[in-house]
């Protein structure tokens, strides 16, 4: 009897997490990629720009690799693609809206690559997998599910999605589609995660509009209004909402600005002739004429919002009577710098509307009901809930059994866990590389666990560094220990804790010539055990020291 042929499932990325999505399909030696998305960074990566999947298992198995598709432009599901393009070149499809802001990243790096535009239901090939875009409302335009017809069978990656009935684009999820494919059988259905604790149904992004027309509407001063720079269908209806009640609007922040040109130019935005103003025109606009649209809903640190908070904006000062509109719900982990940000505009005097006070944000990805609904269209025979936390996971495959999956057919999995699947049985069957690679800078993964841990203990406790000349036959200090201190006690208040210090190193020093020890490195951890000692004693801290020796 021939051996059953076998399919096999491997996250990258996003699993366990809330980013860096990425999931490879295996059939024997072709390999697709689902995704490839980045991280933003946990508050102890100290110095870290952005967190990357690490694509090990792709490189050793480079030569199969045939191509990456993509469900939607947002950073967690495209913004890797300019570092791992690099090393592995290979095409790349998505939808037009999709490749038209990658485009962008990648011309920012000097990156080439081959984009293919594909639109939804049309189906194309690459390799032995047949593969198809299944259109899906999120909150960004062009959003699709893919959908890969392999020789085990078919598999379905919801990617993010919700089911927006009256989407503001007028472009509903392809519910003809998923049943479709849910009745011919599909194998595996992998699914989004990041609302599945939360009950219910996902409402509509419209509600967001018809809240956008009260608040402009109660306000007589300018309007600032702060959202994720690309959700489109929001910039979209604060456009509409503005033209209404005859007011310009202005964007602010570069990332906005990219978003809004992007999808202008490609047919995403409408944009009424004469509503869009550059921001000195709207400085000059009296106040109710005027809403200025800007990044910072998260409370990031360089984001035009924090800079008007501030007083730190060059262009945007906030005065009293200003409405400012917190549009978005802070990423978990950010709620405290945007509580900050928003008592910051207050004393600014502005009047500010965000989201536990008002209506004025709604999720793009499905709850539970929605989620059922997912899974009752589709009826998987095997489930595996992505995108998400852990207990997001775990949530996600309780709903999944609670509709009829059987549970043996559930898997909650992990980063590099390699799921394989018969057309009969599943199993996790063994596992790969994975993990995060860390971006600071220029440098790719040169930041590690050791680089990280200096840096918090540099930011805990700070750093002393000792600096010491001798003669090594002599066997005398010639010059010094002094010792400089940055982030450890205020020298000019310290001088006797620092004068104990030199003499500790003194003593370990003489203690190391008597014994007519020359060994350099055996020297300095001497100096720096005596010394480590010595301060934590004193102050219970432990700075980073660095001894440095020099002879002559
Ligand atoms: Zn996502
Ligand atoms: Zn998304």
């Amino acid at each position: 009897m021939a051996r059953e042929p076998k399919l096999s499932l491997i996250p990258l990325g996003g699993l366990g997490e809330i980013g860096k999505n990425m999931m490879a399909v295996r059939f024997g030696e072709n390999i697709l990629i689902i995704d490839c998305g980045l991280m933003f960074p946990e508050e102890e990566m100290l110095g870290i720009d952005i967190v990357i999947p690490d694509i090990t298992y792709l490189l050793e198995n480079r030569e199969f690799v045939r191509g990456i598709v993509l469900t939607h432009g947002h950073e967690d599901h495209i913004g890797a693609l300019p570092y791992v393009l690099r090393q592995l070149n290979v095409p790349v499809y998505g939808t037009k809206l999709t490749l038209g802001l990658l485009q962008g990243k990648l011309k920012e790096r000097n990156v080439n690559a081959l984009l293919n535009t594909v639109k939804p239901r049309n189906i194309f090939q690459i390799g032995p997998f047949r593969v198809e875009f299944i259109r899906v409302s999120h909150s960004i335009p062009d959003a699709v599910a893919i959908a890969v017809h392999t020789p085990v069978g078919v598999i379905i990656y919801t990617g993010d999605f919700k089911f927006d009935q009256t989407p503001v684009d007028g472009q509903v999820t392809d519910f003809n589609r998923l049943a479709q494919l849910g009745d011919k059988g599909v194998l595996v259905l992998l699914s989004d995660s990041t609302n599945a604790e939360i009950p219910g149904y996902t409402l509509s992004e419209r509600m967001v509009g018809k809240t956008f027309d009260d608040t402009f509407r109660q306000a007589n001063e300018r309007i600032i209004l702060a959202t994720f720079a690309s959700n489109v269908h929001r910039l979209q209806q604060a456009i509409k909402v503005a033209h209404k009640q005859g007011r310009k609007v202005s964007v602010v922040g570069r990332s906005m600005v990219n978003v809004v040109n992007v999808a202008y130019e490609l047919g995403y935005l409408n944009i009424p002739e004469g509503v869009l103003i550059e921001l000195d025109e709207a400085n000059r606009l009296p106040g109710h004429k005027v809403v200025i649209l800007t990044t910072g809903s998260q409370g990031e640190p360089m984001s035009a919002l924090t800079r008007m908070a501030l007083s730190d904006h060059r262009q945007v000062d906030i005065v009293p009577g200003d409405t400012v509109i917190i549009s978005a719900t802070p990423i978990p982990g950010n709620e405290k710098v945007v509580a900050r940000v928003i008592d910051q505009l207050f004393k600014q005097g502005a009047h500010v509307i965000y989201e536990s006070v008002s209506s004025i944000h709604v999720s793009g990805h499905p709850s539970q009901e929605d989620l059922k609904m997912m899974i009752n269209l589709v009826r998987p025979k095997f489930f595996v809930p992505v995108h998400g936390e852990y207990r997001m996971l775990i949530k996600h495959a309780e709903i999944a059994k609670d509709v009829g999956v059987l549970p043996q057919n559930v898997f909650v999995a992990e980063n590099g866990h390699v799921l394989e699947f018969t057309r009969r049985v599943g199993r996790v069957s063994g596992r790969v590389t994975a993990g995060k690679v860390l971006v600071d800078g220029l440098g790719v993964g040169d930041v590690g666990n050791v680089v990280l841990r200096d840096r918090k203990q540099l930011s805990q406790d700070g750093i002393l560094i000792v600096v010491v000349t001798i003669n090594r036959e002599a066997g005398l200090i010639v010059a010094g220990p002094d010792i400089v201190s940055r982030g450890f006690v205020y020298v000019r208040e310290s001088e006797k804790l620092l004068e104990e210090a030199r003499a500790k190193v003194k003593s370990a020093l003489d203690l190391c010539a008597d014994r007519g020890i020359s060994e350099w490195s055996y020297i300095k951890s001497q100096v720096r055990d005596a010394l480590g000692r010595f301060l934590y004693e004193k102050t219970r801290r432990r700075p980073m020291i660095l001894p440095i020796i020099m002879e002559i």
